[in-house]
């Protein structure tokens, strides 16, 4: 199966394979780059269909015949765009999922309150919302994510 893990260990042991060749034959540059551009290739397949689950196992679609979608909002709340987004959900009737930022919602608690008054749900979409949130080593990762849930 195609993951992050096998691609892993299939390259390493394309590297193990490639290397005595290099000691002993001088393997042209060339094909390090071809493995290079293969891997970053696969990873980046990985990366930009979520549904193939490659890093972690993703729900992409329900067990269900019926014509139905999830609405999510990221990034709010915000005072200026989420009671509007509100208003016409309550409208139609529809409830969506809102992944918060911790920083903001912290500034809107109203309005995180009437999201779950009116039956939203309510995710988190981390503390900060650092650009460099992807880079954390896991264990700040899990503390930015915590602090959000408080
Ligand atoms: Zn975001």
């Amino acid at each position: 199966m195609l993951n992050f893990r096998n691609t892993n260990i299939f390259f390493l042991i394309v590297l193990a394979i490639f290397i005595p060749f290099q000691i002993k034959a001088g393997l042209s540059i060339l094909w390090y780059l071809l493995i290079l551009i293969t891997y970053v290739s696969i990873l980046f397949y990985g990366s930009y269909y979520v549904c193939s689950g490659f890093f972690i196992k993703v729900f992409c679609k329900g067990n269900t015949l019926e014509k139905q979608i999830a609405i999510t909002f990221d990034d709010g709340p915000m005072e200026s765009y989420t009671p509007q987004i509100l208003d016409i959900l309550k409208t139609f009737g529809v409830r969506a999922t809102f992944f918060c930022i911790g920083e903001r919602a912290k500034e809107n608690i109203q309005l995180l309150k009437r999201m779950h008054q009116e039956g939203h749900d309510i995710g988190s979409h981390s503390f900060s919302h650092s650009f460099w949130y992807d880079l954390m080593p896991a264990k700040k990762m899990l503390a930015d994510l915590k602090k959000c849930n408080n």
